[in-house]
């Protein structure tokens, strides 16, 4: 039997957890969400999730009709019930249902639903050679249209650059940003490392500020590893001696070839490794 699944404080199958078919976020991606893991039945982050969360509805001028805290104890929660030790928890709250039309003002009871299951997003065979992937042509949304710091649920943007990578036959794409900087992947973040130094896009290169990334960058202050937010081109990954995506599903996995170029010698390297090793650490503490 799958885990129950929360909507509004009550809990249902997945065979009847449903919604309405006028929710704007069906007709429009009008909502937000989050996606965490548990590791050994704890929330990684949990706080950090919920803050961007609420940061996210706050950008959109949606209300979420709980509080923090009341989230906090939902989420730990239908973790008990899930009976899992080691899962993903997806967090979405839509608009709610309303009139058709844009207008959010014409929409009532916004949907806060909670779903935890088993995530394995790569394979473990790319965890330990790394990941091929490419630079797609579809940028990353415009800061000034959609601010890709705001966790939606219109996703298109992503998923047009995933398609590339598909098509491609790789599972991972990098976006560049509306000034042709590198953003990040379709679903993580993108780190390098060059002589020693370890490098990301900074906050207002046009990315989702994510809370594995923040982690990773904590982890490099605690190993005493010198760690940069930046400004990346492409060019600068293509000459990176190592590369690695973060994120909350897929942790942290190496990248050895992009655009079917090796990166450094083409191997998973050895600042990554220590890194997955740490982050593993981390994460059962
Ligand atoms: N960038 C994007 C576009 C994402 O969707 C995500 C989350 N899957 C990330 C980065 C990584 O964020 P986090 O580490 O908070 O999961």
């Amino acid at each position: 039997m799958s885990p129950p699944i929360y909507i509004n404080g009550k809990y249902f199958s997945k065979e009847d957890a449903k919604i309405s078919v006028y929710d704007h976020g069906l007709l429009y991606g009008d909502g937000v969400f989050e996606g965490m893991r548990t590791y050994s039945n704890k929330v990684f982050r949990l706080v950090e999730h919920i803050d961007r969360l609420y940061e996210s509805a706050r950008a959109i001028l949606l209300t979420i009709p709980m509080t923090k805290q009341e989230m906090i104890d939902a989420v730990k929660k239908t973790v008990e019930l899930s009976g899992l030790s080691d899962s993903y928890i997806r967090l979405v709250v839509t608009r709610g249902s309303g009139s058709l039309g844009l207008d959010p003002n014409r929409t009532s009871d916004p949907q806060v639903i909670i779903i935890v299951d088993l995530i394995a997003l790569y394979d473990r065979k790319y965890y330990d050679e790394g990941l091929k992937i490419i630079t797609a042509s579809t940028i990353r949304n415009h800061p000034a249209a959609l601010s890709p710091r705001i966790k939606s649920l219109n996703y298109l943007n992503n998923i047009m650059a995933k398609l590339e990578g598909l098509q491609a036959g790789c599972m991972e794409a990098i976006m560049l940003n509306h000034k042709g900087e590198v953003a990040e992947c379709t679903g993580d973040n993108i780190f390098i490392v060059k002589k020693g130094q370890l490098l990301t896009p900074s906050a207002d290169s046009g990315i989702l500020e994510g809370i594995t990334r923040n982690a990773i960058l904590e982890l490099a202050t605690t190993l005493q590893i010198p760690a940069r937010e930046t400004t990346l081109t492409r060019h600068d990954l293509l000459v990176a001696d190592e590369c690695f995506l973060t994120g909350s599903a897929a942790e942290v996995i190496p990248v050895v070839c992009i655009d079917s170029r090796p990166i450094g010698d083409g191997k998973v390297g050895p600042t990554t490794k220590q890194l997955m090793i740490e982050f593993k650490k981390l994460v059962v503490r």
